[in-house]
């Protein structure tokens, strides 16, 4: 029987987030929610608020806070949530993180802890610009290191594969900057409340998944 978690995982682009956050929803039948799939998915369809983000994500520039955090309360009051949440990409800014426990306690709820993902500048760059994603089912593979079996099509669903418009070169830079602004002091907010949980981000896969269960103190075992 999976225990339930609510947890938070930090860490720059291209620190494993969205692959660890894939596998913490399956193994802990929790939700994902990832504010950058939402946005993405919003950006495609062309909703008002797709129309309001695109231009902040092409940039690699953060989506004003105003746009963010409506949409995570609505999220986290969906039904697939009762369960337990992995959210990965928000928060991405102190105030955020203000609203996030705000939210949280109007909902009765805390969190468990933040799972802060470390890696090294040159290992983001490494996998963000090596980086594809499956159009259909949102699967994430690697050129290099975790190619599909055919090239371009995904293993799982047959989709197609492509390139974030975000992880070209000259976007990768600019988010990391970003990164190091406003979301890195999330690191210190997080640990000076005693939340935090470091786990080393460089590795194989299964070896990261190790630390992560590792640091959830291996609950649901
Ligand atoms: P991600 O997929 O998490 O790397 O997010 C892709 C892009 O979506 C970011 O570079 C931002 O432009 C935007 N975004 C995602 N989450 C947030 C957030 N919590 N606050 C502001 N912008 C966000």
């Amino acid at each position: 029987m999976a225990g339930s978690v609510r947890v938070v995982l930090l860490g720059p682009p291209g620190a494993g987030k969205g692959t660890q956050a894939k596998w913490l929803q399956e193994r802990f039948e929790a939700c994902q929610v990832s504010t950058g799939d939402i946005l993405r998915k919003a950006v495609a369809e062309q909703t008002p608020l797709g129309k309001q983000a695109a231009a902040y994500i092409n940039r690699g520039a953060l989506v004003p806070d105003s746009l963010i955090v409506d949409l995570v309360a609505e999220r986290l009051k969906e039904k697939d949530c009762d369960k337990g949440f992995v959210l990965d990409g928000f928060p991405r800014t102190i105030s955020q993180a203000e609203s996030l426990e705000e939210i949280l306690k109007k909902m009765g709820l805390a969190l468990d802890c933040v799972l802060s993902v470390q890696v090294p500048h040159r290992v983001i760059v490494e996998r963000l610009a090596g980086r594809r994603t499956c159009k259909g089912c949102g699967a994430l593979y690697h050129l290099t290191l975790d190619p599909p079996s055919k090239e371009g099509v995904c293993d799982r669903c047959g989709g197609e594969l492509y390139q974030r418009d975000d992880d070209r070169e000259e976007t990768i830079t600019a988010r990391l900057k970003v990164y190091e602004a406003q979301t890195a002091p999330l690191v210190n907010y997080y640990r000076e409340r005693g939340m935090l949980r470091e786990i080393d981000g460089v590795g194989k896969v299964n070896e990261i998944r190790s630390r992560v269960l590792q640091a959830l103190g291996d609950r649901g075992t």
